[in-house]
């Protein structure tokens, strides 16, 4: 057993050590104990194993005390993986070389392991190699310690890859370190793509400069964590909703280093609130605003305007004679109709503008930024040539036009539903000018329609007193030049307005059905006048008379036409019936009954306006018709427009295959006459020859007697 007086510790970390215990005595006193007291652990071994000196951490930390280094052998202590490298290091000592620190595993007295790491080196007695000193130190703690941060490492890992969040690094300039397979997958990129990106190379358009504030913020006021919902753009373009918390982490200096998001998926959700806010805000067929978010648009628009003292245009638009689509094409081709409408509309107008459906064949605009009044004619005109194209449905060429009515605000309204009935209420007097076209809302269109109220009062008034009176216009036959016939025209003759035209009052009395007595008397006189026209000795002629659809359609219609031919005595060979195409579509097969009767009764068919409904010829093959009017609207540009010449004359080629006579209405002009007249056409009609007149004028102008 030694005595351990002074022990020299020179270079015993290096390894090499020579002269480790130089002498036992002659030493100080100060190297003993700093030996004795130190922290690491300190030994002495000798070549066979045996342990010659172990200092107080030493046993403290293996559990044995200095009486027991009697029978212990060193190896006996050291864990066995670390025998033969052990047995190496001395090897190398004893050769001369140097041994650096290495690790080794004890085991104490009650069965522990102890990781200790240090060096050794020779020890010399009298100058001659004896033994080995170590000096080493407990560093279990710290091992344990790295193992747990490493396998909490793992862990994270772990979590990282089969999150189903998806979980990335960013550098502080926005480019990818890290993404999980969650977010690759969420965004349908690669690791590596994602690697050469930004984050904003993977956020929606729209989202981009609230990303870049909210890093801005979060790097200012060194905040940890935003959470967030955001859009992000997949590789193959689609949107990609995220739920988002992004947290940063800052430097000692508060220099951020990186930023983690970590983004949950969304979309479905959004979708679905989405949905809700259409099902809510939008019309399903059209995908407009409906009257619900048109109504807050609206109060939002006046509450801005009124605030700058600005004004703005309320547009009420109404499809002319939608119902008659709809009714004769069925609902498919009716909303197809509507949707295209709204393209139109929408095509039409502004970012600031809103377009809403109301309801039924009902738009309205918002008009906001038109900047001038004088405009707003030019946006109208816009609207109604857009709406006058044909539309292509599919299975048919459909035409439309519309009617727009305007109110400005704040001249016609100052609160929204004033306005909008304003709005509508100009419509409707567009609508009473013929459609197609558009009206201001002003004091003196308000005053027209409450008179329209008045209008339906007088008529009945008038009706009974007998002051509607019928015109007669000449009809010429091409071949002949002479008068074909005529065709009898209604005027009312109001006590105080004067002659009112058949186009401002018939649309009213058909609405309020009074073109039922209305018409009756109509034929009545017609009828009368025939029978005058013919005894007075005048040679056999036509005589066209309108007749109204909701005449045609009255289940006793035929009946009617039978008791008035029987009282009146008139020549049933000598009458034509002109009815609209319109009238026949809207049930072709009660039509066709009625059509059928009129014609064994020896009245003669006409279809008049033809080509301003929905119908082709094809349509009218089969029905009992003798004659086609073409529609003036179609001759008054004639010499201008190419495609009138070309419907002019496709319409009169097929009505002559279908062996149907053809009259041209609206011939004013010397022009439109000669090219009519190099045509197949039979009857042309028109201010060209003579406007229509009273049946004595007609008669003393224009009918032959027989000589
Ligand atoms: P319509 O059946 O197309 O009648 C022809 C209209 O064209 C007439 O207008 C006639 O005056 C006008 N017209 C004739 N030649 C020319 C021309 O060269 N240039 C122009 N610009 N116009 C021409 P009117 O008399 O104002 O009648 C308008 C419409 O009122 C008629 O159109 C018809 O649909 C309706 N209507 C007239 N009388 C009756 C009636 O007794 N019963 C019914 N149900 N409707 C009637
Ligand atoms: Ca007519
Ligand atoms: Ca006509």
């Amino acid at each position: 057993m030694l005595e351990l007086d002074t022990l020299s510790v020179n270079n015993i970390h290096d390894g090499v050590g020579v002269d480790f215990l130089t002498v036992l005595s002659g030493g100080t006193v100060e190297y003993a104990d700093l030996v004795e007291n130190s922290n690491d652990l300190i030994q002495v071994v000798g070549f066979d194993g045996r342990m010659i000196y172990v200092n107080r951490m030493w046993q403290e930390t293996l559990g044995y005390s200095r009486d027991d280094l009697e029978g212990l052998n060193f190896f006996h202590l050291l864990h066995e993986d670390f025998h033969c490298d052990c047995h190496q290091r001395i090897q190398r000592l004893m050769a001369g070389e140097s041994v650096p620190r290495f690790e080794v595993e004890y085991k104490t007295r009650d069965g522990h392991k102890i990781i200790a790491e240090g060096s050794i080196a020779l020890y010399l007695e009298d100058g001659e190699p004896c033994g080995i000193q170590g000096v080493f130190r407990d560093i279990s703690a710290r091992k344990k310690a790295e193992k747990a941060l490493l396998s909490s490492e793992e862990r994270f890992r772990t979590i990282f890859e089969s999150s189903v969040a998806g979980i990335a690094m960013l550098a502080p300039d926005g480019h990818f370190l890290q993404a999980n397979p969650a977010f690759c997958q969420f965004l349908g990129y690669t690791f590596k793509e994602l690697r050469q990106m930004k984050i904003t190379d993977v956020t929606h358009p729209d989202d981009i400069e609230q990303t870049l504030n909210r890093r801005n913020i979060a790097q200012a006021n060194r905040s940890r964590a935003i959470v967030c919902e955001k859009r992000y753009l997949r590789k193959d373009g689609s949107v990609f909703w995220a739920q988002l918390s992004s947290t940063w982490f800052f430097d000692d200096e508060g220099q951020p280093i990186y930023t983690v998001p970590v983004i949950q998926d969304i979309t479905r959700r959004k979708e679905a609130e989405e949905r809700i806010r259409e099902l809510a805000y939008y019309d399903s067929l059209t995908g407009l605003p409906n009257r619900s978010l048109f109504n807050d648009r609206l109060e939002q628009t006046m509450a801005q305007v009124r605030r700058r003292n600005g004004e703005f245009a309320l547009m009420f638009l109404d499809l002319d004679r939608f119902k008659g689509v709809n009714d004769t094409l069925g609902h498919a081709v009716g909303d197809a109709m509507l949707c295209e409408a709204a393209r139109r509309l929408s095509a039409c107008l502004r970012g600031n503008d809103t377009v809403a459906r109301l309801g039924g064949d009902e738009f309205v605009i918002i008009l906001a930024d038109y900047k001038d009044d004088a405009n707003l004619p030019k946006i109208a005109e816009k609207i109604l040539r857009e709406m006058s194209r044909p539309f292509d449905l599919g299975v048919r060429e459909v035409f439309g036009s519309t009617s727009v009515g305007i109110a400005l605000y704040p001249n016609d309204g100052e609160n929204p539903a004033d306005l909008l009935r304003r709005a509508d209420m100009a419509m409707y007097a567009a609508k009473d000018n013929g459609g197609n076209t558009f009206q201001f809302y002003s004091a003196e269109m308000n005053a027209r329609a409450v008179s329209r109220m008045d209008m339906e009062a007088s008529m009945r008034r008038s009706l009974d007193n007998e002051e509607f009176f019928i015109e007669y216009q000449p009809q010429i036959d091409l071949v002949t030049n002479k008068v074909a016939g005529v065709e009898a025209l209604l005027r009312w003759q109001h006590p105080q307005l004067g002659v009112i035209p058949p186009t401002e009052f018939i649309p009213l009395a058909e609405e309020t059905n009074l073109i039922l007595p209305l018409g009756e008397w109509v034929l009545r006189k017609v009828f009368e006048q025939c029978v005058c026209w013919q005894e007075q000795g005048y040679l056999p002629f036509r005589v066209g008379v309108n007749v109204s659809g909701r005449q045609f359609v009255q289940p006793d219609f035929v009946e009617m036409v039978c008791t008035l031919l029987d009282e009146t005595g008139a020549d049933p060979e000598l009458l034509e019936f002109e009815i609209t195409e319109s009238v026949v579509m809207k049930d072709v097969d009660a039509a066709v009954i009625t059509l059928q009767h009129l014609k064994e009764l020896g009245i003669n068919m006409a279809i008049d306006d033809f080509g301003t409904g929905y119908s082709s010829l094809s349509c009218l093959k089969h029905l009992p018709l003798n004659r086609l009017k073409i529609d003036k609207s179609f001759i008054v540009d004639l010499q201008h427009n190419a495609d009138d010449r070309a419907i002019v004359e496709a319409t009169i080629a097929m009505a002559k295959r279908l062996d149907l006579d053809v009259t041209v209405e609206g011939v004013e002009t010397e022009g439109q006459y000669g090219f009519v007249r190099k045509r197949d056409c039979d009857v042309v009609q028109g201010f060209y020859f003579s406007k229509p007149l009273s049946a004595t004028a007609v008669a003393d102008n224009w009918l032959n007697k027989a000589s």
